[in-house]
Formats: C-alpha cells, sequence, structure tokens
C-alpha cells in the first residue's frame, strides 16, 4: 500500500488494469508504461532502516518520547543551523503550527490570504475564528499579487497569510512594505520553501512568522511535523508555551494552548534526514532542470519563469497547459494516469471555490482570474530524488506526444 499526497490510499497495482488490445504508436507506449509500477507525484526520502534503529535504541533505553527531549532540543539546533534562522519551535505538523503561529500573534478579523494554495492555509484562519480575504495570484510565480493586496485591506484586517508556492519566494520586500503601512502581521506559510535562499538568504527569515510542514509529501520530512521559524527568543517562548497546553512550568498555565508537541521518534528522525538534504535537493534540482530542458520548446505547454535571485527546493514540477496544447489539462492529466504517471492538479479547486468557503468570497472585492487560470491549467508533474532520469524522460516523452480529439498523433 502506499500513500500519495494528502491521504489518498493506493492499494495493489495498476498492472492489474485490463487494456483492449493497443493500437496506435501512442496507445502502446501508454500500455508499456502501464505494465510497471505506477509513479506518483512524490516518494518520501527515508534513512535506510538500519540507520534509524541507533537512534531507537536510545529512546528505548532513555524513556523520553516527547516534551522537549534531547532529540527534540538537537533537531531544533540543527535546523537553526541549517535553515539560517534566529528560532525554531518544532511542531507535531504544519498545520497545527499554522494555527499556533496566529494565536502566538493574536490575530484575528480579516486576514488577507491566496485561495491558490493547500486548504490548511485558509483552515488554520477558521480554526482561530478569522474571515480569510482570497486575494488574486501574480501568475508568474503563483503567489499573492502584493498589488492586489491593498484594496482589499478593511479596517478589520489585521494580518497577511501568503504562500511561499511551490517554494517560489514571494516580494517579501513589497508585503512588508505594505503590511507596514497599514500595521498588519505577516505570517508565511512556507510549508513548500524549506531550505529556500533568496537573495542570499533564506527566505525564511521574512515576516513575524514563518511555517513549515515536514508532512511525508515535503522536501524535508520527519513522516508527520512541522516548525515555527521565530525572529526571537521572546516569541519562541511564547510559542513553546502555546504547543504545551500552555504550561510555562509544572503548575502555572499562561493561556489556553494546544498539544502541538514534535515526538522524540520523529525529532530523530529529522535529525537523520538532515545529513542527506543537500543531495536531495541537489537531486531535485537536477531533475527540476532535465523536465525544463525536455519541456521548454512543446507549444501549449509552458513553464512557471524560474524565480530570480533564487536557490530553489524543486519541490514542485508545475506545467500549465495552455489551449495550443492539443489536449486539455485534465486530458493531459488522465493520459499520463492511464500510463501510471501520477500527476496531480496542485490547486484544484481554489479554497474559494470549496463548500465552505464559497460563501465569504465576493468577487467584486476580490477578482481572482490568475488563481483561476491556474487551477485550471496547472498539472505537477512527478518529481523526487530517487525519480530516475529515465522516468523524467518517459513523462516528458508523453507530454511531447499528444494526441488531439481526431485521434491523429502529433509529435513535436
Ligand atoms: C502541506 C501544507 C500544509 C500543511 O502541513 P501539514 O504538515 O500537512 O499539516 C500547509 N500549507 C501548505 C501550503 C502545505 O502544502
Amino acid at each position: 500500500m502506499k500513500v500519495d499526497a494528502y491521504g489518498t490510499w493506493h492499494c495493489g497495482d495498476r498492472t492489474t488494469k485490463v487494456y483492449t488490445k493497443p493500437q496506435t504508436q501512442q496507445q502502446k507506449h501508454s500500455h508499456n508504461l502501464a505494465m510497471k509500477k505506477p509513479i506518483y507525484v512524490t516518494q518520501p526520502s527515508l534513512p535506510p532502516l538500519e540507520e534509524f534503529i541507533p537512534y531507537l535504541e536510545k529512546i528505548w533505553k532513555s524513556k523520553i518520547l516527547t516534551n522537549n527531549g534531547p532529540f527534540h532540543k538537537q533537531l531544533e539546533e540543527a535546523l537553526c543551523e541549517y535553515l539560517d534562522v534566529e528560532h525554531v519551535a518544532l511542531f507535531n505538523n504544519g498545520t497545527i503550527a499554522l494555527i499556533t503561529a496566529l494565536q502566538a500573534l493574536k490575530i484575528k478579523g480579516e486576514v488577507i490570504t491566496t485561495p491558490y494554495s493547500f486548504v490548511a492555509t485558509a483552515h488554520s484562519l477558521v480554526w482561530n475564528n478569522i474571515e480569510p480575504v482570497f486575494v488574486d495570484i501574480d501568475p508568474a510565480t503563483c503567489n499573492l499579487d502584493p498589488e492586489r493586496i491593498e484594496e482589499a485591506i478593511t479596517p478589520r484586517t489585521t494580518a497577511i497569510l501568503p504562500v511561499h508556492c511551490y517554494g517560489n519566494p514571494c516580494n517579501t520586500e513589497r508585503i512588508q512594505q505594505i503590511a507596514n503601512t497599514h500595521g498588519l502581521k505577516v505570517i508565511y506559510d512556507a510549508a513548500h520553501a524549506f531550505g529556500v535562499k533568496h537573495k542570499g538568504e533564506s527566505v525564511l527569515r521574512h515576516g513575524d512568522l514563518s511555517v513549515l510542514s515536514f508532512h511525508a509529501t515535503k522536501v524535508f520530512n520527519t513522516f508527520e511535523g512541522g516548525a515555527i521559524i521565530c525572529p526571537n527568543a521572546e516569541i519562541k517562548q511564547r510559542i513553546d508555551h502555546l504547543k504545551n497546553f500552555g504550561f510555562a512550568d509544572e503548575t502555572t498555565v499562561m493561556e489556553t494552548g494546544i498539544n502541538g508537541k514534535m515526538s522524540e521518534f520523529n525529532a530523530a528522525l529529522g535529525l537523520l534526514q538532515l545529513k542527506t538534504i543537500d543531495n536531495a535537493i541537489k537531486r531535485r534540482r537536477q531533475t527540476e532542470a532535465r523536465y525544463r530542458n525536455a519541456l521548454v520548446n512543446i507549444p501549449g505547454i509552458t513553464l512557471l519563469p524560474d524565480p530570480a535571485d533564487t536557490i530553489g527546493n524543486a519541490s514542485y514540477m508545475p506545467i500549465m497547459v495552455n489551449m495550443e496544447y492539443p489536449l486539455s489539462r485534465d486530458e493531459l492529466y488522465q493520459k499520463l494516469k492511464d500510463a501510471g504517471i501520477n500527476g496531480r492538479r496542485y490547486f484544484h479547486p481554489l479554497i474559494c471555490d470549496l463548500p465552505m468557503y464559497s460563501k465569504l468570497v465576493d468577487e467584486n472585492r476580490t477578482q481572482l482570474k490568475s488563481a483561476r487560470t491556474a487551477a485550471e491549467n496547472i498539472i505537477c508533474l512527478p518529481i523526487y530524488p530517487s525519480l530516475l532520469n529515465k522516468q523524467v524522460d518517459e513523462v516528458a516523452d508523453l507530454i511531447s506526444s499528444a494526441e488531439d480529439s481526431t485521434g491523429t498523433t502529433k509529435t513535436f
């Protein structure tokens, strides 16, 4: 059994699917691929199991399982160093970290955010009784468009919650300028941005807080996990209380906290994962370059521009399927799927179109044209460190040899 991004369980093997006799060259190609193991949009990196055993032995010996244990402390220190940030507060997952970050800064009223993200971004607001106000994205980065933020500010606005989508850095300077002008806090959902450097420094050093996810599908995973990046010791202290029910010491409960603690098991795994993260990101970037090279000249396929002054983490491989392409985005998605290649339509549907949000959106106040275009046209292709060059080439070949509705095969 395999877990796909966001909890879709895949049982058995796709080869059990019965195929009718393939006819065109294209169908033969799909057929051949379908006989192989399916490829998913991502596959978690894991260390060799035997390397994890000594860590488990230490946990079994010490009987310290959680509550800021030795591995937890070590991982916080190691991540500060690796990410080049001042303070890290570890969490059991990214969503609880987001919810806690909003609590820590006492955010309320309305918060400006992007509809083009994973649902947890907006859910974290609603769990704090905050109203999300969705603002359109910049099509070049798929990030919140700073030029659209000010028109969405009302007297109830208290903060901005942007996402570094696909690890592309937000325009942090412009966002901070707007926040300063209007007295707003900025919390970055940096779930995609582990290790991303922008203009020579960590992209996590911006805003009031940044939130990471270490979920199985992310670049750096601890099975489940997350963190808040804090600029100073005071806010880290407050967050550490909040993630432990509000306890400041054995008997003092400072506030209504939650249980957001990362266990020793996850922290130990994180320490081990850190040893190979540079190679993992390097390999992802090679794969991204290979895809870019193979896909750049296919009519109707657009790649997002490589962000300027950025050392990215190649966490996702989004491509945009345009009108000139012989297939619609969903047809291409299906064609890949039939060949055992599972891309994902991140992020479709838009958060604001989900039933619990659709009644909130006032399209007159916030036109969401670019977000809609992205949600309708983007597919994220498989990318992960163990993906083979051969597999990347297979995916690219399938995309470049597209059949239109008349059944003729076009090879570009
Ligand atoms: C993964 C993700 C989250 C949630 O993180 P979890 O660790 O799965 O709770 C939040 N925001 C974005 C943009 C994500 O991709």
